[in-house]
């Protein structure tokens, strides 16, 4: 839209967008827009307070990755070095206008203190897992539920923080487990969120036992669930037509599944089969950044080269993965669009840059065009998360950059030490 208007009211939530001309009176506070405007975006599956292991198995495979270089250092990670790696996290990705990121990991309220220290936007699943030594799974499946039952689903200022389940992976834990995750968040409205189908070595034993992830999800009810599945690289086009049948959303990580070696996602088979498909950035250990554009590039990149068909993706349905579709495939509808009634989530695009060609002089799809494979997030000016500036001219306002760095090289650096 051009010479657009967007109007936040003092509730935080979207009072008025549309063009200029048309804007109610009693709009006083109405923004001319010096650039694009665009919806923060949605990261629909990570795990950032990863940012302290960056670097690490670099060269490894899936497998040897999570045995050899991921699980060992996690299991010497405090909740301090949680809640600092969450939080250099959550100022990365606002730096780069994601507004909303779904993670998966431990020590959730730690994170959900940084994410509100830096006014961002989180749905955080604590991880399930069955490993020998670890937690019991149902005493975690119990303190999730615990804690959506006292908090709520969604809490925080501007409802900032949304609790969720995440039963890490079907190849993890037994059946039993799934079906009662299945049960405890279908009563409740909770995002489910899984690892689905990412590589084929982890899954040999499971479809040699069900055939297929999905359909073991099927089986175990997950699938009637709001379930955000994420990779989904390895699926038939029956697993497909099973996860578009239930409106499972998946979260696409095209970078991580490109770097680990997993495989190629069929991204336009998913689409044309109507499943909901976000972008996803996965953890800050297996891509190496948390940028959603960059994601949304690499996305489109990737289904053009593979169909070798450039029509299969544009520009304008790249950036809409990691904005509209990715809150559809987290099951919100209070974000990812410019629309009156939901959060004000927008991100300020400079386009005086040498990335746009010509500023906003050119035709919509160009301009878009320019965004997308050119300026990336090196455009992101400004961002805003439920009305209030939280970014402004590149720099988080709330939280000091600096000194969230500092304290992950410390984490660091003590982790490395112990290992
Ligand atoms: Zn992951």
């Amino acid at each position: 839209m051009r010479d657009g208007v967007l109007d936040i009211g003092a509730d935080g939530r979207i009072l008025y967008v549309g063009p200029a001309e048309d804007a109610p009176e009693w709009a006083g506070a109405l923004r001319p827009v010096d650039g694009i405007l665009m919806p923060g975006l949605i990261n629909a599956h990570a795990h950032s307070p990863m940012t302290a292991l960056r670097g690490r198995g670099g060269n490894l495979a899936l497998g040897d990755w999570l045995r050899q270089a991921m699980w060992p250092a996690e299991a010497l990670m405090t909740p301090a070095d949680i809640r600092a790696g969450m939080l250099l996290g959550s100022i990365e990705m606002l730096r780069g206008g994601i507004t909303t990121t779904s993670e998966m990991y431990f020590h959730v309220e730690q994170q959900a203190e940084a994410i509100l220290q830096t006014g961002g936007r989180g749905i955080l699943a604590e991880a399930v897992l069955d490993l020998p030594g670890g937690e019991d799974w149902r005493k975690v499946v119990e303190r999730i539920t615990t804690r959506i039952d006292s908090e709520g689903l969604r809490s925080g200022p501007d409802e900032r923080i949304e609790y969720a389940y995440g039963p890490h992976s079907a190849y993890v834990l037994p059946p039993e487990a799934l079906r009662l995750v299945g049960e405890l968040a279908r009563a409740r409205g909770a995002l489910v969120h899984i690892h689905v189908a990412e590589s084929v070595e982890e899954d040999v034993e499971l479809l040699e036992r069900f055939g297929s992830v999905p359909s073991l999800l099927k089986e175990t009810g997950l699938l009637e669930a709001r379930l955000t599945a994420a990779h989904a690289v390895h699926v038939s086009p029956a697993d497909i037509k099973l996860l578009a049948e239930a409106g499972t959303g998946v979260a696409h990580c095209p970078t991580s599944n490109a770097k680990l070696a997993s495989g190629i996602m069929p991204l336009p088979a998913l689409m044309q089969a109507g499943v909901p498909v976000g972008l996803g950035t996965d953890g800050p250990a297996s891509n190496d950044r948390l940028d959603l554009l960059d994601e949304a590039r690499t996305a489109a990149l990737i289904a053009r080269v593979t169909r070798q068909d450039v029509g299969v993706m544009t520009a304008a349905d790249a950036l809409l993965l990691a904005t509209r579709y990715g809150a559809e495939a987290l099951g919100r509808d209070d974000i990812g669009v410019l629309e009156t009634g939901r959060w004000a989530d927008v991100v300020t695009v400079s386009v005086d840059t040498p990335a746009f060609a010509t500023g906003l002089d050119m035709p919509d799809d160009e301009l878009i065009g320019n965004l997308v494979w050119a300026a990336g997030s090196r455009g992101v000016v400004d961002v805003r998360v439920a009305g209030e500036l939280v970014v402004a001219e590149g720099e988080t306002v709330r939280s000091d950059r600096h000194r969230a760095q500092a304290e992950v090289r410390a984490s660091a650096v003590r982790l490395r030490s112990r290992r």
